[in-house]
């Protein structure tokens, strides 16, 4: 099939290739497959993807990617409000909710610092943080702060900066427990390692 640029199909898979984990090849078959029963597959997930478009919020207090802000997990009076698991993105607060380990808030940093790419503190959702800690003294006192950065030079050198800005006036600064693999990304750990990391937790010197 020869396909121009103003064809709806061509542009359709034209998008869905640029996606992660997705090329020209299985963007193709994903179509095929959708186009084949529109009305379970396709017209379903337009509708969901239109919603998510026009609902789309970034938490104001946690940095979370939700369709509400505050995001569900903020607004959930069963969660643990003395406990900030601190992590690199939304994947993996995403990452470590699959695991169902933990019952406390979340705060998104929006990547680590990285000289060579040009990120310093004022990138991140850092004093953003210290700010949240501070205020948190007037309800619920944060407790614990768990610092779940990934096993990268940048996640730690991160985590080390993160850990000097909260200080250590009655919080605990924990990181999760080597057996993370070196260079390992929370998203990509399988549940039981990611749990065995987080419940053997230490504390951060
Ligand atoms: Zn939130």
């Amino acid at each position: 099939m020869n396909f121009n640029d103003n064809n709806p199909l061509q542009r359709l898979i034209a998008l869905l290739a640029k996606l992660p984990g997705l090329g020209p090849r299985s963007a193709r078959r994903v179509v095929l497959s959708l186009m084949k029963k529109p009305e379970a597959t396709l017209r379903p997930l337009a509708h969901a993807l239109i919603e998510v478009a026009d609902n789309m919020k970034s938490c104001a207090a946690c940095g979370n990617l939700d369709t509400q802000d505050p995001c569900h997990i903020c607004d959930d009076a069963r969660r643990d409000r003395s406990m900030i698991c601190v992590i690199e993105d939304v994947g993996d607060l995403w990452a470590m909710e699959r695991s169902g380990i933990y019952r406390g808030l979340y705060h998104v940093l929006g990547g680590t610092l990285s000289a060579l790419d040009g990120v310093g503190p004022d990138q991140l959702r850092i004093a953003s943080l210290v700010r949240r800690i501070a205020e948190s003294k007037q309800t619920t006192p944060v407790h614990e702060v768990i610092l779940a950065l990934n096993a990268t030079l940048e996640g730690q050198t991160t985590a080390h900066y993160v850990a000097e800005q909260i200080g250590s006036s009655g919080i605990s600064i924990t990181r999760l427990a080597h057996g993370l693999p070196v260079g390992g990304e929370l998203d990509y750990l399988d549940d039981g390692t990611l749990t065995a990391a987080f419940t053997a937790r230490q504390k951060a010197s």
